[in-house]
């Protein structure tokens, strides 16, 4: 939706590179909400069942209801979801983007305690607040929704426990998420990981868990359960249990360029077709042709690529 955000998450747009000066995206060089809505028609001609709405902050892109009230009325279209910092969730908007037809809500919190919950955001902004918006979600009927955690080493690890038995028995499914080295700006270095194995570990000492199926080939959480009955929770290991051979995702930036892997370096641009009134059967083979020749595993790869190695920023395609 945007490359802009309000939070300044040290894991993804630290403040020192997104400050006052950074040139993000112009207005006119995001692709429009006809130009979106043509697009995800034409990827849900290609297959693409699944659409998920995200930034940037998504909720900052004015006008964000309308938009998925169009693209929930795409035919063959099975899934549309949202990811979000939570900050701009009132119960209005919940409501207000439930009704327009969006299915799924994802809120990202990475503390229950606001010191811990700034050493992540860089902002000021209270964690009760987000809890509310998880509430509110819940409210306006987005219920079980997700929560992500990205678990940093000496940042929030001591909140795994914490923030396991907040949500233990809500019906929201916690996931936890390996801090990855997305983009070429948070100083990523393997030791800040804390693996998802451990993260199991520390929660199955407090509340024993069980491993449970897949939903559906190619999900990228692995699931758990509490045997004590209280829920699941899930784990994101991209960086210790890279799924890269299972992934099926294709990434449109704000200004519309796909990317086939959260680790890529170019994208393909469409708006400059889009712009040039290519018809639906040109945007259609440069698509394809890009899906054929697709290749990507940088996860498997990690250890074995240069680092410093250009990689497009999170906030610009999305996470
Ligand atoms: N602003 C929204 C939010 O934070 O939910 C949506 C965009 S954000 C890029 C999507 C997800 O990516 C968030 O859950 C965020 O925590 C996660 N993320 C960002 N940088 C990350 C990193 N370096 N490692 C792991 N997850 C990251
Ligand atoms: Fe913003 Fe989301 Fe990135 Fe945090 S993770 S800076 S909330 S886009």
């Amino acid at each position: 939706m945007t490359d802009r955000c309000n939070f300044r998450c040290r894991y993804c747009m630290p403040r020192e590179v997104f400050g006052p000066d950074h040139a993000f995206l112009k207005r006119a060089a995001l692709l429009s909400f006809e130009e979106l809505t043509r697009v995800a028609g034409i990827f849900i001609g290609l297959g693409v069942r699944k659409i998920r709405i995200t930034g940037g902050e998504p909720m900052l892109r004015s006008g964000l209801e309308t938009l998925v009230e169009t693209i929930a009325r795409l035919e063959g279209l099975e899934d549309l979801s949202l990811t979000t910092n939570g900050s701009l969730l009132t119960l209005s908007r919940a409501r207000a983007l439930r009704r327009a037809g969006l299915r799924r809500l994802t809120v990202s919190l990475d503390a229950l305690d606001d010191t811990t919950f700034r050493a992540m955001n860089d902002v000021d902004f209270p964690v009760a607040a987000v809890l509310e918006g998880i509430e509110a979600a819940s409210a306006a009927g987005f219920a079980p929704a997700k929560i992500n955690m990205v678990v940093r080493r000496g940042f929030n690890e001591h909140q795994v426990v914490p923030m396991a038995d907040h949500f233990r028995g809500t019906g929201h499914i916690l996931r936890f998420v390996e801090y990855m080295d997305v983009g070429a700006t948070n100083g990523w270095r393997p030791e800040d990981v804390v693996p998802a194995r451990d993260i199991v570990e520390r929660i199955g000492r407090e509340w024993p868990l069980e491993p449970v199926d897949p939903n559906y080939p190619g999900e990228v959480a692995k699931r758990f359960r509490y045997r004590d009955g209280a829920g699941e929770v899930g784990l994101i290991a991209s960086v210790t249990q890279p799924f890269c051979g299972g992934c099926t995702r294709a990434r449109l930036s704000a200004e519309g360029s796909v990317y086939t892997c959260l680790f890529a370096s170019r994208g393909c641009d469409l708006r400059s077709a889009l712009r040039a009134g290519a018809t639906d059967e040109a945007l259609v083979a440069r698509i394809d042709s890009l899906w054929r020749r697709r290749d990507d595993r940088y996860s498997e790869l990690r250890s074995r690529v240069r680092p410093g190695a250009a990689k497009i920023e999170m906030s610009y395609i999305g996470g």
